[in-house]
């Protein structure tokens, strides 16, 4: 059997009915911050629980604006977690500013108690990162950033309609900054991002900094960005955010399916469940005895298993200057050599669940 890791194939195979919408709003000619954009952001907000919400053209630029509003200058530190995708190391070096790394712990997220130490004169901002679709300890870390007036910028692209005590990713902070990349769970079809907000001022500065801070046509009142969420691609969200919630579901029903079958194998170990969070699985992860032999298994079996990631950003060659060396985040560095993720989207089958599990479980008989 193949069980392949990406589902895009299947997600817009019959979408007629967004094929009409598109080919209506086509001819409207309202490319550049439309109307259907408007809506989107309106409905995201809604979705979330933030009184506003911005489009913007990637969930990188959903951080870098984040971090530009918040006045992020050349030199500034900025607070984040040491296992993230290179985006968001991405958004605070193209600032200028300097990534000071904090290691994670078993959710995957940043261990908010290491924060405090790392905390300098320079620091600006925190970054945590609800990686995997986890979420970053926010109860703790809001009390810890508010003692030291330091604001927080989520980083919730991977955790779009996750939460802790049904509160969710991006209201926590001062702004929240999703990916509405294909691979993310609520996609559109190509780049795209979109920032949420309580705070008015940012919004009016965010909306200000992605269309080249132009107030009105012939008016630049700050020096800003082309980063517009495209309205075609607010189209493909309106069709699709109505959705959100069931993909979600499915997508926790499927982890908990797993989670119930592979935690029976001696080998796996199921990370932390905690009750009052709500995960949204963007990744399904486990940790793993003998990983690299039963991820090459896996592969030889057909089935899409992937490592997110086999080196961490902190390693990484871009970020050489930092000086970091191998060891400096033990968690991070254990998780590289520990975990595998397997296909957990609203699309897989319970035969291909079934069969990951058997593969599983097979290899392990033999190994
Ligand atoms: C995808 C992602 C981003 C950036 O999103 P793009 O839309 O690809 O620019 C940032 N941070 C994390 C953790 C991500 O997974």
């Amino acid at each position: 059997m193949h069980v392949r890791y990406s589902y895009l194939k299947q997600q817009f195979s019959n979408c007629d009915d967004l094929w009409k919408k598109l080919k209506k709003f086509v001819v409207t000619g309202d490319f550049t911050l439309g109307k259907e954009l408007a809506i989107f952001e309106k409905n995201f907000a809604k979705l979330i629980g933030t009184k506003y919400a911005i489009g913007v053209n990637s969930g990188t630029d959903a951080l870098k604006l984040s971090l530009k509003s918040i006045g992020i200058k050349p030199g500034d530190e900025i607070i984040t977690a040491a296992n993230t995708f290179v985006a968001t190391v991405g958004a605070i070096t193209e600032l200028g500013a300097k990534p000071v790394f904090v290691d994670c712990d078993d959710t995957f997220c940043m261990n908010v108690d290491q924060v405090q130490k790392k905390i300098s004169k320079k620091t600006k901002a925190i970054v945590p990162v609800h990686f995997t679709g986890y979420m970053t300890n926010m109860p703790k870390l809001v009390k810890i950033a508010n003692k030291l007036k330091i604001p927080i910028v989520e980083d919730a692209c991977q955790s779009i309609l996750g939460a802790i005590n049904n509160k969710n990713a991006g209201t926590w902070g001062i702004s929240g900054a999703f990916s509405l990349h294909p691979l993310k769970n609520i996609n559109v079809w190509s780049d795209g991002g979109i920032i949420t907000t309580n705070n008015k001022k940012l919004y009016d500065h965010i909306k200000l900094l992605r269309n080249h801070g132009l107030v009105d046509r012939d008016t630049v009142k700050i020096n800003g960005y082309n980063s517009r969420l495209d309205t075609f691609q607010a189209v493909v969200g309106n069709w699709l955010l109505p959705k959100s919630k069931s993909i979600a579901k499915k997508r926790i029903e499927n982890a908990k399916y797993f989670d119930d079958h592979l935690s029976k194998i001696e080998e796996i170990r199921i990370p932390p469940r905690p009750r009052n969070y709500k995960i949204v699985y963007h990744l399904y992860i486990v940790f793993a005895k003998n990983r690299d032999k039963l991820y090459k298994y896996c592969l030889k079996k057909g089935i899409e298993a992937k490592i997110h990631y086999p080196k961490p950003m902190y390693l990484q060659e871009s970020l050489k200057y930092l000086k970091h060396k191998k060891n400096d985040f033990p968690v991070t560095d254990y998780h590289c050599r520990n975990i595998i993720s397997f296909p957990c989207d609203q699309h897989l089958s319970i035969k291909q669940q079934n069969y990951i599990i058997k593969t599983v479980k097979d290899f392990y008989k033999k190994n």
